[in-house]
């Protein structure tokens, strides 16, 4: 028994569930049950021209369906915006994050007229200080970026940042991994129209609710070198990563929302058990 093994599963309501959450979920869960640990849910509706409530009712139901149970109350990402923008106006007093005013637009086209093709991660820098001023006065919207030359800097190299992955990256990356947060660049930590970005949230989410082991897909795993910087930035402890191969269909296929793979629901009308289901992705 480990009582001190927290995990969570953290959609984010912007659409139905489908069968690879379901296998996402219920690796978290059965690792936690395996050891006595703790399972946690967290909803990541921070983004809110997506996110709608029946997404998020349907994710209480999908998963109690499947057999989950989880603690509550759920943190939800929107009652804690207020955390993220201290966060944020913290992370700028500090100067490692800077306003910036492009657009998606720009940003890839200034990376499409890289010197050697397109740059891998956008890096950008505040704009001098009496332009920034002007746009400000006209009302101009901004996000914030994190900026990696001056978290470089603050930290004296990356060369000391790693995480301990205990699944395995996309191609086989397992054990102790040194950190690459320049693979992210400098990513957005509030944007223009919310006042946080996905990996701050996480980060501060993580840490907030003690969550020892992260669990979650292979898509993220870049994820966890941009992260792994932030936890170091704002003092927050590293959780041990467990990445998780993507489920694919019998296409060879991953599922996702956008290729419309059946939602849980739909499964369900057809008649489908939540046993049938647990079988079919390898668990029970
Ligand atoms: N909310 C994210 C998603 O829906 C997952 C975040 C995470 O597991 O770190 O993909």
């Amino acid at each position: 028994m480990d009582a001190a093994f927290v995990t969570r599963f953290a959609p984010s309501p912007t659409g139905y569930l489908h069968r690879g959450h379901a296998y996402s979920a219920l690796t978290a869960w059965t690792a936690a049950h395996e050891v006595g640990g703790r399972f946690i849910l967290r909803i990541e509706d921070i983004d809110r021209t997506r996110c709608r409530p029946q997404f998020e009712a349907a994710i209480y139901e999908d998963l109690a369906w499947l057999g989950l149970s989880w603690e509550t109350p759920v943190l939800r990402q929107s009652d804690h915006l207020a955390d993220y923008e201290a966060a944020v106006a913290d992370l700028a007093a500090r100067g490692l994050a800077y306003r910036c005013f492009r657009t998606r637009k720009e940003i890839a086209e200034e990376m499409s007229r890289a010197p050697h093709g397109a740059m891998d991660a956008w890096r950008g820098a505040p704009l001098p200080a009496d332009e920034e001023q002007a746009r400000l006065a006209a009302g101009e919207p901004f996000a914030w970026r994190l900026s990696l030359a001056a978290a470089e800097q603050a930290l004296g190299g990356f060369e000391s940042l790693n995480f301990l992955e205990a699944g395995a990256g996309p191609t086989g990356e397992t054990g102790r991994i040194a950190a690459r947060p320049e693979l992210g660049g400098d990513v957005v930590l509030a944007r223009k129209d919310v006042g946080v970005a996905y990996h701050l949230a996480v980060v501060m989410d993580d840490a907030r609710q003690g969550v020892t082991h992260v669990i979650r897909g292979q898509d993220l795993f870049e994820a966890a070198h941009v992260q792994r910087l932030l936890q170091a930035l704002l003092d927050l402890p590293t959780p041990v990563y467990r990445h998780h191969p993507l489920l694919v269909g019998p296409d060879g296929k991953r599922f996702a929302k956008r290729d419309r793979a059946e939602t849980l629901a739909e499964l369900r009308a057809r008649g489908i058990s939540p046993t049938a289901l647990r079988q079919e992705l390898g668990f029970d």
